[in-house]
């Protein structure tokens, strides 16, 4: 077996912050529960993608994280299977919203996101909301009244349903920003912003880019506490 530095050189990862945990080089190394190992197997995955090996302990360690990492490289399952780690331990009341939320730029992304959530959460219970424009409100808002354990959201769609003061964000506790510098170069940092400033500050906040300009800087460190790094490859 590889030693961790050796997996971190084989994948071109490199990592900051205090005592990063070891990768999990195998699924065996994850501790997840047997249910969601069985609908990995059948996915046809062998070993978790780089991203996956060393964000997984961090987050379990519920701590911050900003992951850089091209896209195709697993982040999706990088941040929801931690997700639903903290989803029960979290002693969640899907009624008063949701425990998980994840803002992502696109509707279609967020479906695929969304798609992701159910076929992997299903053995454990967990349901999600897809919250997009382009598309009524009201199924919407009648799903989000059913109560939900995560929420994935384009932020335009979110702000104006919280405006409404239709969904409560007062129960997440588990914040992920997926594509961040994408939803920035959409203009979108003004919905983010509000958004953020309706999730309790305590809580675990995971954020995922594919490029570290500034502007992606200043949000992380606006975010989040004392972020762990990780990035994938060399990065811009
Ligand atoms: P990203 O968000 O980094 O662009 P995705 O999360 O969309 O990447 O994953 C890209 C593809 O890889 C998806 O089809 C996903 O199901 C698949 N995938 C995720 N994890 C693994 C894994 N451990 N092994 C093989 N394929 C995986
Ligand atoms: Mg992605």
């Amino acid at each position: 077996a590889l030693s961790p530095d050796a997996y971190r050189r084989r994948h071109e990862i490199t990592v900051s912050g205090n005592n990063v945990p070891p990768p999990f080089i195998a699924f065996k190394d994850t501790g997840f529960p047997a249910e969601l190992l069985r609908e990995v197997l059948k996915a046809g995955f062998s070993a978790p993608t780089p991203i996956q090996a060393q964000s997984w302990p961090i987050a379990l360690q519920n701590r911050d994280i900003v992951a850089v990492a091209k896209t195709g490289s697993g982040k999706t399952l990088g941040y929801l299977i931690p997700g639903f780690a903290h989803l029960k331990r979290a002693g969640k009341n899907p009624k008063m919203g949701p425990t998980v939320l994840v803002l992502s730029p696109t509707r279609e992304l967020a479906t695929q996101i969304q798609d992701e959530a159910i076929k992997f959460g299903k053995s454990l219970k967990i349901d999600c909301t897809c919250l997009y424009g382009g598309a009524p409100k009201g199924p919407q808002l009648r799903e989000l009244d059913h109560g939900t354990d995560i929420v994935v959201a384009t932020p335009g769609r979110l702000n104006d349903i919280l405006e409404m003061k239709r969904v409560s964000l007062s129960q997440v506790s588990y914040l992920v920003l997926d594509e961040a510098d994408r939803m920035l170069d959409m203009g979108f940092e003004p919905q983010i912003r509000k958004i953020v400033n309706a999730v309790p500050t305590r809580r675990q906040t995971l954020m995922y880019t594919a490029t570290w300009p500034k502007e992606v800087r200043k949000i992380a460190a606006d975010f989040m506490v004392n972020p762990v790094q990780v990035n994938i490859g060399n990065i811009d």
